[in-house]
């Protein structure tokens, strides 16, 4: 299945110059959104993946990271921008092109050694990805890999993580 052609390129969105890979068009195709969980879980398990959780990077991670979870026997664990999250959490800063941001995970979500699969909708610079394994990582989970469904080629984001397993479904 092309996913590109169920993928919409919004032009000069959040800024000019950006172009948008925008996914709520392929997540409102039926086919296109099962053959796209299809294809993640079967990349997973070709590589022999057996994640105990997924962890979802807010917002779009939370879109794909639980029917991946459902289909792998995994939990799904969301990782939130600050304030979010109502227990006590974990937070990690990292930096952006202007300033800092933060990611957050509950204290009690997984067990010391749980192995994790971090999954989000689009890997960019990779920062996001980066900053949630660093976060797993110092909670002493053990990141078996990624998974994404865009990857932005280009930019080499996949250079940022950790020499672990990458999946993408798209390359722009
Ligand atoms: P990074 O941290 O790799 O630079 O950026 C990845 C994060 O930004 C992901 O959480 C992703 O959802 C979001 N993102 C950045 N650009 C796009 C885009 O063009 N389309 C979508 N759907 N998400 C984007």
């Amino acid at each position: 299945m092309d996913l590109k052609s169920l993928i919409r390129d919004i032009p000069d969105f959040p800024k000019s110059g950006i172009i948008f890979r925008d996914i709520t068009t392929l997540l409102s195709n039926s086919a296109g959104l099962k053959y796209t969980v299809d294809s993640l879980t079967q990349k997973c398990q070709a590589l022999n993946l057996n994640p105990d959780y997924i962890v979802g990077m807010e917002s779009r991670g939370f879109i794909f990271g639980p029917p991946l979870a459902y289909q792998l026997n995994a939990g799904f664990i969301p990782v939130r921008k600050p304030g979010k999250l109502p227990a006590a959490v974990h937070t990690i800063e990292y930096e952006l092109e202007y300033g800092t941001d933060s990611l957050e995970i509950h204290q009690d979500a997984l067990d010391h050694g749980a192995k994790v699969l971090i999954v989000d909708d689009l890997i960019a610079t990779g920062g996001t990805a980066k900053a949630t394994a660093e976060l797993l990582e110092k909670i002493g989970s053990q990141v078996l890999g990624f998974a994404f469904v865009i990857e932005l080629t280009a930019l080499e984001g996949r250079k940022k993580l950790p020499n672990l397993p990458v999946i993408s479904l798209v390359e722009y």
